[in-house]
């Protein structure tokens, strides 16, 4: 899984801002380097897709619904499809206040519902043409997105900062509980030359140059922690029963990666008596685990987060591998502080024994791209791993089960 920040801006805009922002975005996630490889930053330039403008014609056409109304008219005749474009969030906007003035906690407010309905986990940060009313250079909304005012941060350093300090309030730098927090038009940080200091003419002065350590270790903490309670940023293993989807194996200086999974590995297969042998020169983690019985496991991993397992019976047919090998699995992310994630799965009763592995340990372990269990995900699945799930589903959890973000306690204008 990945956490996606997308930069869109209005029609018409210099194409520079995308750029600017794209760059400070890239020097943000910089300062996070643990979860730097799940960032995903996608610009979208001016986002007017097709499809987000129709005929006055298609629109008459349309049924009368609640729908139909939050259809904005352009000047031209033509309507602004809603939720499709940038250009229809800011005149829509508009529209809720008295139809002129632009105020950035309505547009962010706006996103963020459509964000709620579509259950979207994406950051998007908006850049809108004109000023905003009341007056701020940017409004950011913990979780979701913030607003930055293209002609109100026309230099490049300036725009920089105040992209970094809306996304402090996207990821929570800055909270009320925490120490050296004033409130100010949102929570913001008292700590000395942080960017999450409150707005005032002598901050934004500093915002003209580049900030080489732009926010305190306190805001940096904070973010660091909120991030690490987010499902998409979640480390995760990743597990498939095929080897041909591990991505290839990043260039190691040594072998030293694999031996958290040697020492797991052969550990499990030491206390059921079957034997581990090991191909040390392949470039990935290549083990075989083989049963008294004659079964085969194969494990094969391109970094301690990618596996692949698959399993051949003593006839050298492929069969699901056993329950208790999942488990191996699942505890190997337990001890390496991660989250288990469903990789690419060709078959139902795989997912399903990984699924169950996950749920009966104790605290189950989370897992980052849960399936609905619906009759879709147990289709083809044996009826005695559907009846152990079930019977775990209708166990009360005894722990909260990590999902959506709690909602935004409100924003940050700045
Ligand atoms: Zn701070
Ligand atoms: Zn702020």
């Amino acid at each position: 899984m990945v956490k996606k920040i997308i930069i869109e801006s209005q029609w018409k805009t210099d194409p520079k801002f995308n750029d600017w922002a794209a760059e400070a975005v890239r020097e943000f996630t910089e300062l996070f380097p643990e979860f730097r490889d799940k960032f995903v930053i996608e610009d979208r330039k001016c986002h007017k897709p097709r499809g987000s403008v129709i005929s006055e014609e298609k629109f008459n056409n349309l049924p009368d619904d609640a729908e139909k109304k939050l259809y904005v008219r352009l000047k031209n005749g033509r309507y602004l499809v809603p939720y499709q474009s940038t250009d229809w969030y800011v005149q829509q906007a508009r529209l809720a206040t008295n139809g002129r003035e632009l105020d950035a906690s309505v547009l962010s407010g706006l996103r963020l519902r459509h964000a709620q309905e579509t259950n979207s986990t994406d950051i998007v940060i908006m850049l809108a043409n004109s000023k905003f009313k009341p007056f701020c250079f940017g409004y950011g909304l913990e979780g979701y997105t913030s607003s930055i005012s293209t002609s109100a941060c026309r230099d490049k350093d300036f725009f920089k900062n105040i992209i970094k300090h809306e996304l402090g309030h996207v990821f929570r730098a800055t909270y009320a509980e925490r120490s050296n927090i004033v409130e100010a038009l949102g929570e913001h940080c008292t700590n000395p030359d942080c960017i999450m200091e409150k707005y005032t003419p002598d901050f934004t002065k500093h915002l003209n140059r580049p900030i080489e350590k732009p926010f305190c270790d306190e805001c940096l903490e904070s973010m660091r922690e909120y991030m690490g309670n987010l499902p998409e940023l979640k480390k995760t293993v990743s597990l498939t029963n095929d080897n041909a989807s591990l991505p290839p194996a990043e260039e190691k200086k040594d072998d030293a990666w694999k031996k958290p999974l040697r020492d797991h590995f052969s550990a499990a297969v030491a206390k059921d008596g079957s034997h581990y042998a090991e191909n040390t020169e392949a470039k990935n983690y290549q083990a075989q685990l083989r049963e008294t019985d004659g079964t085969v496991t194969n494990i094969e991993a391109s970094s301690p987060k990618h596996i692949a397992m698959s399993a051949v019976n003593k006839n050298g047919q492929v069969i699901t591998p056993d329950l208790k090998k999942f488990r191996d699995i699942v505890q190997y992310a337990r001890k390496n502080k991660m989250a288990i994630e469903l990789g690419s799965i060709k078959t139902a009763e795989y997912r399903a024994r990984l699924v169950l592995a996950c749920l009966t340990e104790t605290p189950p372990m989370e897992i980052t791209n849960m399936p609905p269990l619906d009759d879709a995900f147990f289709d083809g699945v044996s009826p005695d791993i559907k009846a152990q799930i079930l019977a775990q589903r209708q166990k009360p959890s005894p722990e909260k089960t990590a999902g959506f973000p709690d909602l935004p306690r409100g924003g940050g204008r700045s």
